[in-house]
């Protein structure tokens, strides 16, 4: 278990992704339709996107 963790930890935390405008992506957790959805947003321009690699 410890193991299983250890890898969610290191997984979550070093993705890092940019806006074609220059703006860093932030992921975010939008409660909808009774389901936690994770939702990337450019801090900048708030452009949105279902993923983190659609910002391209
Ligand atoms: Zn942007």
């Amino acid at each position: 278990m410890a193991q299983i963790s250890k890898n969610a930890r290191t997984a979550s935390a070093t993705q890092r992704f940019y806006c074609t405008c220059g703006g860093e992506v932030k992921m975010k957790s939008v409660f909808s339709d009774g389901k936690i959805r994770n939702m990337a947003e450019c801090e900048k321009c708030k452009r949105k996107e279902r993923r983190p690699r659609d910002f391209k």
